[in-house]
């Protein structure tokens, strides 16, 4: 039995991580979807112009689309994007189309380049109440990752459990501290899961014991073991959750976020706490 409730501010986590394929996606829309199912309101930006979070979201994304990309260069208003996910009545998902490759580029010359999704997402929630909103992440630190840095208070870092896990982790979090110094003092890392786990190898295990050394507070209990049901899910438009809901990973993910969901109450304890004592 789960007891999480959902009260409050919105909570923006944004998923990156600039190395491809360490479960960013994967990790965004499970995560967005289990979340739904306890009943929090989640809205999921799809900033990777690679679209993989709008296909496992079962959402349009074809070229002619409205996407993030006309929100973050046409100002076209946010809402007008934000589309029914078929997955949960409680989950919405901003899609993203080919046109955001261009994006990267065309950002450079627009006024306030980094805080355009920022504005845009803060008049949507304004009118549109939600508990979480979840932003997917392309593989880079590019001016797309910056937006969603601004945008965003929490930082979450999927770290595939192999060779070289650690490697780029300080460019990360080297951006991540500039980020909080010049635009946005309320980012931080909140979060680390370990993904596509598999705990029959001594490799796995040993990077797992390393980033829980370096980051204790932050690496979630669950880890996400590899299964192959996670990575057939998106060829059907579907999460795992709904794809194969007793699956390990579905079990996994679920556990995942009940973990994140009640960490909020944890860090508002803390913060309390913190007020009492100044
Ligand atoms: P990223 O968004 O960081 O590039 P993805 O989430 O797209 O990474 O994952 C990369 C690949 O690994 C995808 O093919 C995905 O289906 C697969 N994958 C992710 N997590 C798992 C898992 N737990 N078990 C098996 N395959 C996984
Ligand atoms: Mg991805």
């Amino acid at each position: 039995n789960v007891n999480v409730s959902f009260t409050g501010d919105t909570r923006v986590l944004t998923v990156s991580n600039q190395k491809g394929g360490v479960g960013k996606t994967t990790s965004a829309v499970n995560i967005a979807a289990a979340l739904a199912q306890l009943g929090a309101k989640v809205l999921v930006i799809d900033l990777d112009p690679q679209g993989n979070a709008s296909t496992a979201l079962g959402v349009t994304h074809t070229a002619d689309t409205p996407s993030i990309y006309d929100v973050l260069i046409n100002d076209l208003p946010f809402e007008e994007i934000v589309q029914q996910s078929p997955e949960s009545p409680n989950l919405a998902a901003a899609p993203s189309t080919i046109h955001l490759a261009g994006a990267e580029i065309e950002l450079v010359s627009q006024v306030a380049r980094e805080f355009r999704l920022r504005r845009s997402l803060e008049t949507y929630l304004s009118t549109h109440p939600t508990d979480v909103v979840i932003i997917d992440c392309p593989p880079s630190l590019g001016l797309l990752t910056i937006n969603a840095f601004t945008a965003a208070s929490e930082v979450f870092i999927p770290i595939q459990c192999e060779y070289y896990a650690l490697e780029g982790l300080s460019q990360l979090l080297g951006s991540i501290q500039m980020i909080q110094k010049h635009l946005n003092p309320e980012l931080h890392l909140s979060t680390i899961l370990l993904t596509m786990y598999d705990g029959r190898t001594r490799l796995a295990q040993q990077v797992a014991d390393e980033v829980r050394t370096h980051f204790p507070q932050q690496v979630l209990d669950t880890v996400i073991p590899r299964s192959v049901r996670v990575s057939e899910a998106p060829s059907f438009g579907q999460t795992v959750i709904t794809y194969d809901g007793t699956s390990a990973g579905a079990v996994a993910y679920r556990e995942a976020a009940v973990e994140i969901a009640r960490r909020a109450t944890r860090d508002e304890a803390a913060q309390e706490n913190q007020k009492k004592e100044n």
